[in-house]
């Protein structure tokens, strides 16, 4: 039996199935008598301080295994505990209703799920999974019930539930469990992160697996390409154990790849920055041998709330990335808001063609106090660290005019009032759109780098939309067309005197890596998680062979003709450990 989910923490496990039932927390609503009302919420608030004691423990053992960055995530958890408003609605809910306090607070809960749950910002849904997690530990507390127990697992085991909370996935004690699969949650869950943290295997969002598996059963997961196999015969067995064998030795190879350079065999070195969204993930940038951020994403401060991060805020939040980098670069991407990452709380509505419409430095610049209010935190920020920025979504010069203007206004401003920043912050600029391609030469003028956000661009140069699921296997960063505009755009760069970068998903792929570096790009930028292989494959081919192969792409007349080049000849230059597990081209 085979099952596929998404890959939420890499690796290989196999084991014998645990399956870990879902735990049946059904409140019932029961009249509380107005004499027991003060008791009621005594024992409430007795279920919280008990949580809150658990989340500490967790927390401080999180922080201890993995670093307080990872820690943050109970913080979060702990935050929720705390609000005044959870003890006031309940407490008030338990008086006026005379109810019981498992059935005020589960209402109150659900009130929040429900809320996250109409959201379409898929970081926000996600969020869901932290609310469960800390009802059901304060549920458990009220009901008197002990916590879902893994002390039957006798001997190392695949986990398999409905779904795990992360502050479940935090006590996982990694001997006993080789992988666990749930039927919800993603890859952007908390449980997936402190997996990957703790370097737990994990597939997530498998569909029905639970009914199918029976304790007992043997399952090999596969948390490299999310694949669950139930009772697989021994040869099968015997190939996931290889390929387990092979990956971790590739994983010593990477590690000691380490903080060497990524420079080919004729000497050309190329800067490796990390895409990252989340406070949490600065530690795997380091961890993974980047030069530095080369997009850190920050619409997620936008996003994973209800109302608007103050300035100060998102300075702090900035002000740590750029001193845990230091003295690695870091380019915060100004709010890329709209398209599909909408906040409701900002009146964003619906729109006919979002991709199209009030997108990035557009929405930014018709909202000039709030765009105003994030340039002045990252210049804040950039008193402590090499901290440059860049606008999403310039589609005309009058754009990153007027993005530079309100930076040079803000910079006076913090000159006049003795606000520490650098006055020389850089600012570049994301090609992310035919017309910036075009412009490209215009662009350069104004800025200090490029990079080319090729995710998007791909989407607007084909006319295609990058999310829809009907077109994903037509949608071709590898087309002659895009290929074309990148080489368009960095020619223009370097005629200007400028860098070129790109940061779009095809940087993260070796095989491409090494045909972007052929077409004279100068760094590249993708996630932490797949940075090592692209500076192995950078480290073991010869810039000149790359340059023919990209000469030889410009010339091809679809994608399909430049993947055959690929395969053809990138991929025999490669080691065979970069190219044996990768998705065909
Ligand atoms: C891109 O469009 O390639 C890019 C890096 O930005 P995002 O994926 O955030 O739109
Ligand atoms: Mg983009």
């Amino acid at each position: 039996m085979k099952f596929s989910g998404i890959a939420a923490a890499p690796g290989i496990g196999l084991g014998p199935i645990f399956r870990l039932e879902r735990e049946e927390l059904a409140v019932r609503d029961t009249p509380v008598a107005e004499a027991a009302v003060d008791r009621e919420i005594e024992r409430f608030r007795a279920a919280l301080d008990a949580s809150r004691r658990d989340l500490d423990s967790i927390r401080r053992r999180i922080a201890g295994e993995l670093g307080e960055q990872h820690a943050l995530i109970y913080d979060a958890h702990l935050m929720m505990i705390d609000d005044p408003e959870l003890s006031r609605a309940v407490e008030e809910g338990i008086r006026r209703e005379r109810k019981n306090a498992a059935w005020v607070f589960r209402g109150y809960m659900s009130g929040v799920a429900a809320r996250l749950d109409t959201t379409e910002d898929e970081y926000l849904r996600e969020r869901q999974a932290d609310v469960l997690d800390v009802e059901r530990r304060v549920l458990r507390y009220l009901r008197g019930g002990e916590p879902r127990l893994l002390a039957d697992l006798r001997e190392a085991a695949v986990i398999v539930a409905h779904e795990l909370g992360p502050s479940e996935v935090a006590l996982l004690q990694r001997g006993r469990v080789v992988a666990f699969v749930t039927e919800v949650g993603g890859r952007t869950s908390h449980s997936a992160i402190v997996a990957r943290g703790r370097g737990i295997p994990a597939v997530m969002s498998v569909r029905g697996v639970m009914q199918q598996v029976k304790n007992g059963d043997f399952g090999a997961v596969d948390g490299y390409v999310g694949q669950v196999e139930i009772n697989p015969d021994p040869e099968t067995a015997a190939h996931y154990r290889a390929r387990g064998e092979l990956l971790q030795e590739e994983a010593r190879v990477l590690r000691e790849l380490g903080h060497e350079r990524a420079v080919t065999l004729d000497g050309r070195v190329i800067e490796l920055g990390a895409n990252i969204e989340l406070l949490n993930e600065v530690d795997d940038v380091v961890a993974c041998g980047a030069d530095g951020v080369g997009l850190f994403r920050t619409e997620f401060f936008y996003l994973g709330r209800l109302e608007l991060p103050s300035e100060d805020e998102q300075y702090e939040a900035y002000r740590g990335v750029a001193e845990r980098l230091n003295p690695r670069p870091v380019i915060f991407r100004t709010m890329d808001l709209g398209g599909d990452k909408v906040a409701s709380y900002l009146g964003m509505t619906h729109e006919t063609n979002p991709f199209l419409g009030w997108r990035g430095i557009r929405f930014a610049l018709q909202h000039p106090e709030l765009f105003r209010t994030q340039i002045r935190a990252i210049y804040r920020a950039s008193a402590h660290g090499r901290v440059r920025m860049m606008f999403p979504m310039v589609s005309s010069e009058e754009e990153l005019i007027g993005a530079k203007h309100m930076c040079s206004e803000v910079a006076t401003e913090l000159e006049r009032a003795g606000v520490p920043h650098d006055p020389d912050l850089e600012i570049g600029v994301m090609v992310e759109t035919p017309s910036a391609v075009w412009l490209a030469d215009v662009l350069a003028r104004h800025a200090k780098f490029l990079s080319i956000g090729s995710n998007d661009l791909t989407q607007y140069t084909l006319a295609m939309d990058r999310d829809n699921e009907r077109l994903a296997h037509l949608y071709e960063p590898l087309s002659p067309a895009v290929l074309r505009s990148l080489r368009h755009t960095i020619e223009q760069g370097h005629a200007a005197g400028r860098w070129v970068g790109i940061c779009g998903e095809m940087a993260g792929d070796p095989r491409t890596a090494v045909l972007l570096l052929g077409l004279g790009v100068d760094e590249l930028s993708m996630s932490p998680f797949d940075l090592p292989r692209v500076k192995a494959a950078i480290r073991s081919v010869r810039c000149e062979a790359a340059q023919a192969l990209g000469l030889q792409a410009l010339q091809c007349s679809s994608a399909q003709a430049v993947k055959d080049l690929l395969r053809e000849h990138i991929e025999t230059m490669l080691p065979s450990f970069l190219v044996a597990k990768r998705s065909p081209l």
